[in-house]
């Protein structure tokens, strides 16, 4: 019988706590090593929606991409949201593992995926790691130069649905073949040399003075062009690619993704 030891050992073979950033805190949030596992469930984050399904599914392991305890917390209180997603989890026998930034930065990690699902070649890290060919965000070329707006309506394409869909600043007729990109917030990498160099930076949560900042820059002395997408949707396309890797090492294990959609925002009224 695989347990919770068994599963956490590959989890960080694949993405090894040491990759993280100082800040976060990846890793087993609840649940005990000994707990046999026979059903894992993958989400980007744990939040009501996708703890029930764990629930309902009979999972006995969620993994998710965000930990929903990064921060301090000095109550598990059910009357707070994270104490009674946790006193659901707990009740519900589904442990609950995050591979945040240590999944970020390796390969097949989140942003390597999007780079692949691109087809960029000759990839690199925008910001290298300690392990060579791991770190954050992606860098690399288009295998054919194409044109801003195209790119940009492939990514809708590829992305799953959300009610932000993806914005761009740029000229929708500009021609790009070299991409950065990171998946998640990137906005502290806009000035690195590997993303002003770049003829596109694909990332989430662009906040109007960063962003504005950057294009100003680049009418002074060349940078960029933004597409800002979804937080969850860039983060939610590694989910199948992790899926599998715990799959192919457990076959026994049936191993599911969640497919609720659990981006923030809900409509877009457009003027
Ligand atoms: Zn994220």
């Amino acid at each position: 019988m695989t347990n919770l030891r068994d599963v956490i050992e590959f989890a960080h073979s694949l993405w090894p706590l040491s990759g993280a950033e100082s800040w976060d805190a990846p890793g087993l949030v609840s649940g005990s090593l000994d707990a046999p596992i026979n059903r894992i469930l993958f989400a980007v984050d744990a939040v009501a929606e996708t703890v029930q399904q764990a629930v309902e599914v009979e999972a006995d392991l969620l993994i998710t991409h965000h930990p929903l305890l990064m921060r301090g917390v000095t109550s598990v209180n059910e009357e707070l949201y994270k104490g009674n997603l946790i006193a659901q989890l707990i009740r519900g026998n589904v442990a609950l593992l995050a591979a945040h930034t240590n999944a970020d930065v390796v390969e097949n990690g989140v942003s390597d995926v999007i780079a692949q699902s691109l087809g960029l070649l000759n990839t690199a890290p925008i910001q290298p790691g300690v392990v060579a060919g791991t770190g954050i965000g992606r860098v690399g070329q288009l295998p054919q130069a194409t044109t801003l707006g195209a790119l940009a309506r492939e990514l809708a394409d590829l992305l799953p649905n959300t009610a932000g869909g993806v914005k761009v600043s740029g000229d929708f007729n500009a021609s790009v073949s070299r991409v950065a990109l990171c998946g998640g917030a990137g906005d502290s990498l806009l000035a690195t040399d590997f993303v002003r160099t770049a003829d596109v930076y694909i990332t989430s949560d662009l906040r109007h003075h960063p962003a504005q900042e950057a294009r100003e820059q680049a009418l002074v002395s060349g940078g960029p062009a933004l597409i800002d997408v979804s937080h969850w949707a860039s983060e939610w396309l590694w989910l199948d690619v992790a899926a599998e890797q715990i799959q192919k090492q457990f076959p026994e294990i049936d191993v599911e993704v969640s497919d609720l959609r659990t981006d923030p925002w809900d409509f877009l009224v457009v003027q």
